[in-house]
């Protein structure tokens, strides 16, 4: 019924990017999670955590992916946090048409984090042995009709881009992994 509230958990992931080195061990052990059959591959463009990094200006961001974007934003932003200047996008969760992020390599379909269904923790922030990734939950309030409302809209741009059809095969493939 319109208006009824329901408790939501929601999980987020706190980043220090101060802490991260640039290891990409997130970047594995996330790609392979999702690999099909899982665990078979890694291979971290297929990670829905990449690490934005810039050695020579010792700069490491973990980045999380995140909404699916049709169109790419016209105005972008620089940051300068202590003194270190970010390139625009560096923060940015989209999988969007001016970047390679967060597409899955054989489909082109947008990846987007999961907070690894399924498990108890996270694995990236497993794997972080550095802890720049730390997991949090609380419970929320939420109206029940919101959450289906984005899903709706969530799905018809998804089809809208690529179609039904490739995204029935894809979910098709990805529901043979276990
Ligand atoms: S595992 Fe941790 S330290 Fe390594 S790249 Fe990922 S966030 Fe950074
Ligand atoms: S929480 Fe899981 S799905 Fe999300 S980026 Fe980390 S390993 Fe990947």
């Amino acid at each position: 019924m319109k208006g009824e509230k329901k408790k939501k958990i929601i999980k987020t992931i706190k980043i220090d990017v101060d802490k991260c080195n640039g290891c990409r061990a997130c970047e594995v052990i996330c790609s392979a999670f999702h690999a099909v059959p899982k665990y078979s591959s890694s291979n971290p463009a297929r990670s829905r955590i990449r690490v934005i990094r810039d050695p020579m200006r010792d700069l490491y961001v973990p980045v999380y992916a995140g909404e699916y974007a049709v169109a790419e934003c016209a105005g972008r932003d620089k940051y300068t946090i202590d003194g270190k200047e970010y390139d625009e996008c560096s923060f940015c969760r989209a999988s969007c048409p001016s970047r390679d992020e967060f597409k899955e390599p054989d489909s082109g379909l947008p990846l987007k984090c999961d907070m690894c269904e399924g498990e108890d923790e996270p694995l990236c922030v497993k794997w972080c042995m550095a802890d720049a990734l730390v997991y949090e939950e609380r419970e929320e309030e939420i109206a029940e009709q919101e959450e289906q409302e984005d899903l709706d809209i969530g799905l018809e741009a998804l089809a809208d881009k690529y179609g039904l059809k490739k995204i029935m095969d894809t979910v098709a493939r990805m529901s043979e992994k276990d």
